[in-house]
């Protein structure tokens, strides 16, 4: 069944339409799912029964159900596990910051990047997740927390880019002024580096961010860390990202997870520097989260901080990033493979 939450406003309202009811219900139920955030159509007063009915026979209506939500007691990040309707579990992230509540979504079941750090890719891809479940997460954690969201990062398990068409239409109906209207530019894809679909996105002339998961300085290096480097080199990323600017005008963020013993050395940042030259960008340096099932430490404080003053010194604007809930399976499908362990058992 078509998913309600997933159709524009436009396919909503040609959809009521062909069920001979007048336009402006398919504003007024727009309204109560991307607006209201409505759970379901009980709570919407303005809708006729009859036509709540007709609804409910003719669509889905994606609502996620908590499964699990973790709270940091260090910075009061909470990591929320959801459910779909097909059994399914994914996870998403609720932050607070200085300027406000920003959340971390997923855009996939699992993932099939394959990057050799990442829990959210041990079991591969299930599947894709659609725009109304990706919404969803948003809408839920909004609602459970009271807050408004400030921020949307596409950082969670799956590669956004993988899942071109849905993550497009996620953006449009997030963006919408008639639904939660978040701004663009409050909005980051992340991407490990799907070339193609990265000119596409520039293409679309979005004011959205792109991050771009670089975690090496050379093809060789990469390529033991991302096997999509294997399908599209290093220099072709770049290439895709200096065109994403040059399209946009959108600064670029380049994530660099420090690996211990494997990207952290000072010719390392020497030759990102070296990488980057040129490029308005901003490398966001992320001390790798070990995960259990793979012997990968974290780089110490001291270096990560040698690191950062060694690009600094070459011009390039870097972040370390903000490890929040480091106590509670904080990185990328660590809580869903967790989950799922304990499960087959
Ligand atoms: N597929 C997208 C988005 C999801 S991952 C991408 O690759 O960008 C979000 C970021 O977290 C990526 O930069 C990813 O490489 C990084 N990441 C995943 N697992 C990590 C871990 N255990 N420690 C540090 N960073 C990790």
């Amino acid at each position: 069944m078509q998913d309600i939450k997933s159709l524009t406003l436009e396919e909503l309202t040609e959809e009521i339409k062909a069920m001979g009811e007048p336009a402006f219900r398919a504003k007024q139920l727009y309204e109560w799912i991307h607006k209201k955030m409505a759970a379901g159509y009980e709570s919407m007063g303005n809708i006729p029964k009859a036509l709540k009915e007709k609804c409910q026979e003719k669509f889905s209506y994606t609502s996620l159900k908590v499964v699990e939500v973790q709270e940091s007691k260090l910075d009061g990040t909470k990591k929320f596990l959801f459910g779909l309707d097909d059994g399914n579990v994914i996870e998403s992230v609720w932050m607070k910051y200085k300027y406000g509540y920003s959340v971390c979504i997923s855009s996939q079941v699992g993932c099939r990047m394959g990057c050799k750090f990442c829990a959210s890719t041990i079991d591969g891809l299930a599947r894709n997740l659609t725009p109304g479940e990706m919404l969803d997460q948003i809408y839920s954690m909004a609602r459970i927390n009271g807050e408004r969201v400030s921020h949307v990062v596409v950082m969670g398990s799956g590669e956004p880019l993988d899942n071109y068409d849905n993550i497009l239409k996620f953006i449009t109906l997030l963006t919408d002024k008639n639904g939660l209207n978040l701004g663009q530019r409050n909005l980051t894809i992340s991407t490990c580096g799907i070339v193609p679909n990265m000119k596409r996105l520039a293409d679309e002339h979005l004011q959205i961010n792109l991050a771009i998961s670089l975690h090496a300085s050379n093809n060789e290096k990469r390529k033991n860390l991302m096997p999509i480097a294997n399908q599209y080199e290093i220099h072709e990323v770049i290439d895709a990202c200096k065109y994403y600017f040059d399209t946009t005008g959108r600064q670029l963020t380049f994530e660099y997870s420090l690996v211990g013993g494997v990207n952290d050395t000072v010719e390392d940042a020497n030759e990102l520097s070296e990488l980057l030259k040129g490029i308005n960008c901003i490398v966001n340096l992320i001390p790798v989260n070990p995960i259990k099932e793979r012997d990968f430490v974290s780089t110490e404080r001291e270096k990560v901080i040698i690191f950062k003053n060694k690009l600094e010194k070459r011009g390039i604007n870097v972040t370390i990033r903000r490890e929040l809930g480091r106590d509670i399976d904080g990185a990328c499908g660590q809580l869903r493979r967790r989950h799922l362990t304990e499960e087959e058992k």
